[in-house]
């Protein structure tokens, strides 16, 4: 069956209305009838193929919720109706040391992403959700326990909310812990909302003086202006783990002057440009760290989102119609969006 979807033809063309075809249900898959999609600056680079390697046509989107349409003869675990979601991968080896221990997203293999990975189907990478349907392996399936007028919200907790979930539950944020959340965008303000509602003392760092009372509104109970240096000597030596969002190119020693003694700043974003290289001397005395972290494995996702869904928590969001994707990525490039913007899958046969 033909299937309505949004996509690029090619890197220097804009998305466009296109059909497309989804496999067959296979024993093992659920398919998705697609509600509504995030959309995240993953989609904007790989469809500019900005990223490079990217395979047209490119059909974005893994901040997916939808509704369980069909499922296959093997699948316990979904029924039809049910509320679902798929976030950025459908696909792993499912045998290596980090598919064994539910870290699907450090696949020694390389995992399959929602869009632009290698599969047998047609047309030979995978389609997002700027689509009317999706057909997923079940294990790559989320339960979704919002009540579902929040649906559209619960979407970029699959990308966003995972992202920075992840590393404040691996750094143990929680009571006592003092946690900071540089850059208040798309992924940071989830980051703002997850530690304060693990219960850390949460700061938010922003450079802008008009982010302030933003910030506060999503639960950081400080707010530093990064680029007052009063502000940010007031906070030197005192965290635990700082959660940087931010990938443009920037002093990182900044931010590792503000860590306790064994904390860690866990990066969230490549950079077009490398930071400046930090100063080594600053980790050493202090025993610091820098760290990354990418995603999060699927057992964990659905943790986040049974975490979300009994603390109330979903993003702040804009809906917009598909056919308002390339406006909404240029104010994406902007900033100027709070906090993310989520399609209204609907608007596809508009
Ligand atoms: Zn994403
Ligand atoms: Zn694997």
């Amino acid at each position: 069956m033909a299937l309505l979807a949004y996509g690029a033809p090619a890197g220097d063309k804009p998305l466009e209305p296109m059909t497309i075809e989804r496999r067959a249900v296979g024993p093992r898959d659920v398919q998705i009838d697609i509600a509504y999609c995030g959309v995240c600056h993953s989609d904007l680079h790989q469809v500019r193929a900005e990223w490079g390697g990217t395979l047209y046509p490119c059909v974005p989107g893994h901040e997916i919720v939808g509704h369980v349409r069909a499922v296959g003869a093997e699948v316990s675990r979904f029924q039809v109706g049910d509320v679902v979601g798929v976030g950025c991968l459908v696909d792993s080896c499912r045998t290596c040391a980090s598919c064994e221990e539910d870290l699907e997203n450090y696949c020694e293999k390389g995992w399959t992403g929602t869009y632009n990975g290698k599969t047998d189907d047609a047309p030979g990478h995978t389609l997002g959700g700027y689509s009317q349907q999706i057909v997923v392996n079940d294990h790559f399936v989320l339960k979704i326990s919002h009540p579902v007028d929040q649906l559209a919200a619960v979407a970029p907790l699959l990308c966003a909310g995972i992202t920075t979930y992840s590393p404040l539950r691996h750094w143990n944020t929680g009571p006592g812990k003092k946690v900071g959340i540089v850059g208040i965008g798309g992924l940071g303000h989830m980051g703002v909302k997850l530690a304060h509602a693990m219960g850390a003392h949460t700061v938010a760092f922003t450079t802008s003086e008009s982010k302030r009372q933003d910030a506060l509104d999503l639960g950081a109970d400080e707010v530093v202006v990064s680029r007052n240096p009063d502000e940010m000597a007031a906070h030197v030596g005192s965290f635990d783990l700082i959660v940087n969002a931010v990938a443009a190119s920037h002093d990182l020693d900044a931010f590792t002057a503000l860590l306790k003694r064994d904390g860690t700043m866990c990066m969230l974003g490549v950079p077009e440009h490398p930071h400046p290289s930090p100063n080594i001397g600053a980790l050493i005395f202090g025993r610091k760290a820098i760290a990354g972290s990418l995603i999060g494995g699927l057992a964990e996702t659905q943790e986040m989102l049974d975490f979300c869904a009994e603390k109330g928590i979903v993003a702040d969001i804009e809906m917009i119609r598909i056919q308002d994707i390339e406006n909404a990525y240029d104010r994406m490039q902007k900033s100027d969006v709070k906090y993310r913007f989520v399609i209204d899958n609907a608007t596809l046969a508009a």
